[in-house]
């Protein structure tokens, strides 16, 4: 147990609080709510994530900043896109729609999150990038408990148990 490092396979819990460099802004944290626990090498997280925590032990703490390549990527102009109004008309007879609003479009791939950027009678404009793509963020993330993945953790690529998947 103790000479246990967060590596390829491990389950980790961590707490962690995400931050903007720059406005030094909270964007996420674990703090007040239960630990984060992820299988590791699963791409579970994103990537500069994992790789500024390997090798981390248990009550280690670090604090790292990664660039938008490491972290949800690069902004793509291509995910803004022009959607006409009245694909939301069922929606609009329970709420109206707001610049700023956050909707799930139900696409042929799935579910796909987007914002509402811009608003006319016609049109809704709707950004589909990630709300954090094309930042830097910086996280200060400390190891609260590792042990190995099960067998059937690693066969169905997510954790099991307190913090992870039930089935
Ligand atoms: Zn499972």
């Amino acid at each position: 147990m103790t000479d246990q490092t967060v590596k390829e396979n491990s389950v980790a819990t961590v707490h962690y609080t995400g931050t903007l460099p720059d406005s030094k802004e909270v964007f996420d944290s674990s703090e007040g709510r239960d630990p984060l626990t992820f299988l590791v090498g699963h791409r579970q997280m994103i990537p500069g994530f994992e790789e500024e925590m390997m090798g981390a032990k248990v009550g280690e703490r670090r604090e790292f900043t990664l660039t938008a390549d490491r972290a949800y990527g690069e902004r793509d102009e291509e995910a803004v896109l022009q959607i006409p109004r009245e694909n939301f008309a069922p929606l609009e007879e329970e709420a109206s729609l707001e610049k700023g609003m956050q909707l799930v479009a139900q696409m042929p791939h799935g579910p796909a999150p987007f914002t509402v950027i811009e608003l006319t009678d016609e049109i809704v404009t709707g950004d589909f990038n990630h709300a954090l793509a094309g930042q830097s963020l910086t996280f200060s993330v400390e190891v609260v408990e590792l042990r190995d993945a099960s067998e059937e953790e690693l066969a169905h690529g997510h954790v099991h148990g307190p913090g992870g998947h039930h089935h």
